[in-house]
């Protein structure tokens, strides 16, 4: 029977677990987050005022059983024609910190908000101990780990550069990305996704008039979505499609109902496309496919899409297909050698500063993440075979290195993208906290949407 549930990570996955085990009248909760504040996490929470989901307001709600919530929430504050609107992050986080106080207010004894780092998990044999960073330890009949994504790899060619803290920002959300630039300089962003749209963003409202070079290995930036709502005209049933085919299939259908849609209409099938496909498929998806499926399948709200083409008509935003080879830091910038895509020879630019926006990772295998690496060392959890993360269940439960499940640690979020694939947004990652909470409160053996 499980009375107690610790959740590791109080970003967006962690919070919703905690929020739906407790409308569940489920186990009662601890909610661990070594941030000044759990609710919001990395999306929702640092973002600037500039960044806008980059999915309608009306596909937002943080309930799968309630599919008008955030739209309601939208309304009652005096947005108009909140359905089809990008609102910005923050208003989101703040929405996400509203139903966290709702739920503490509304059962303050059923669930404990602890502020610290988990340092290990040990999966006793009927529960489990969460240790902290600073010796305190917490019993629970089972956690789950909300610890989100994994921080970007370096860059090809900086390892050993040494580039000091002004001259390279690892983290782009980080304090300082913007600070001490003049209109004359250039900062160079690698990586031209979403990561590097938020940061583009960011330098121009915060009145940065010198360019950005954006630079990735193909180029491709995130396509727009249309001014208007979706009309799509969803497939109904599972296309019977290995992961190699998809995209080839998508290409067809994309000529008879234009590429949006086509991509759309796969969504209720993409995860059980790819939980069906082999090991050997989804490496060739993710090879070959995974830059065109993201730059369509993830994209950009119109507005961010034409503030992006202005500073690209302007001069100040410009995207480049190549790859990094070296980096070296002078007294007027860093030299940074690079190949653009389909050339021998290769270039030098000086440039400001570097900001790492390669996209978040999830590769076990190489993270300095302390509770990871530690869990991956004992056996407690294993990379997934395309070390996209954790690998889970079909129910999110871990799977040890000699492929156990104890049924005792879970996970959550963008971190089982390999078991899942389609789980990075909120309308998956919220189905799956909802999911797990019936799981964990029993209520999985009820018919209907809960108890
Ligand atoms: C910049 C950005 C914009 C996005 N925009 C959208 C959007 O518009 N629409 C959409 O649907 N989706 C969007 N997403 C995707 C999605 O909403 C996020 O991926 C989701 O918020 C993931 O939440 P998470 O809780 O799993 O991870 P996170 O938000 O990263 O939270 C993980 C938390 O765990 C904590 N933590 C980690 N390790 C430990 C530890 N050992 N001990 C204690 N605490 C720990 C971290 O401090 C962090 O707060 C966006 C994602 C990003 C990154």
């Amino acid at each position: 029977m499980i009375e107690h549930v610790a959740i590791v990570g109080g970003g967006f996955s962690g919070t919703l677990q905690a929020i739906n085990l407790l409308r569940h009248e489920g186990p009662r909760a601890t909610l661990i987050e070594r941030a000044d504040e759990a609710g919001r996490g990395v999306a929702y929470g640092a973002a600037h005022p500039s960044h806008l989901l980059n999915v309608r307001a009306g596909n937002m709600s943080a309930f799968p059983d309630d599919p008008g919530h955030f739209v309601r929430w939208l309304e009652a504050r005096g947005v108009a024609e909140a359905a089809t609107a990008f609102v910005p992050r923050l208003t989101y986080g703040v929405y996400l910190g509203e139903l966290l106080d709702r739920v503490r207010r509304d059962a303050a004894d059923r669930l404990t908000l602890v502020r610290g780092a988990v340092c290990d998990v040990i999966d006793g044999s009927t529960s489990v101990d969460v240790r902290l960073t600073d010796g305190r330890s917490i019993a629970a009949d089972a956690a789950v780990l909300a610890v989100g994504n994994l921080p970007p790899h370096e860059p090809q060619g900086l390892s050993g550069a040494h580039l000091s803290a002004d001259r390279y920002s690892p983290d782009p959300w980080g304090a300082g990305v913007t600070d001490g630039l003049s209109d004359d300089d250039i900062v160079l962003v690698i990586g031209t996704g979403l990561t590097m749209v938020d940061v583009a963003l960011m330098l121009d409202a915060r009145g940065f008039r010198g360019k950005v070079v954006a630079l990735s290995r193909r180029g491709l930036l995130p396509r727009r979505h249309e001014a208007g709502g979706p009309a799509i005209d969803r497939l109904r049933e599972r296309p019977r499609l290995a992961a190699a085919d998809l995209v080839r299939a998508v290409r067809r259908r994309s000529e008879a109902v234009g590429w949006r849609h086509a991509v759309d209409e796969l969504r209720p099938f993409t995860q059980a496309i790819w939980s069906n496909a082999t090991e050997a498929e989804r490496a060739r998806f993710l090879r070959h496919l995974r830059p065109w499926w993201d730059v369509h399948r993830h994209r950009l709200a119109p507005q961010v899409a034409d503030r992006l083409a202005a500073m690209q008509a302007d001069g100040r935003l410009e995207v480049i297909a190549g790859k990094t080879i070296a980096f070296a830091e002078q007294e007027d910038g860093v030299a940074v050698t690079w190949r653009p895509r389909g050339e021998d020879s290769a270039r030098q630019t000086i440039v400001r500063r570097v900001v790492n926006c390669t996209g978040p990772q999830g590769d076990l295998a190489r993270t300095d993440e302390p509770l990871l690496r530690t869990l991956v060392e004992r056996g407690e959890i294993r990379p997934d075979a395309a070390h996209l993360g954790i690998d889970v269940d079909a129910g999110a439960a871990t799977i040890g290195n000699d492929g156990t499940v104890t049924g005792r640690l879970f996970a959550l979020g963008p971190i089982t993208r390999g078991a899942f694939w389609e789980i990075v947004a909120v309308p998956d990652i919220r189905t799956q906290t909802w999911n797990l909470a019936r799981r964990l409160s029993n209520a999985h053996w009820v018919e209907g949407e809960g108890l």
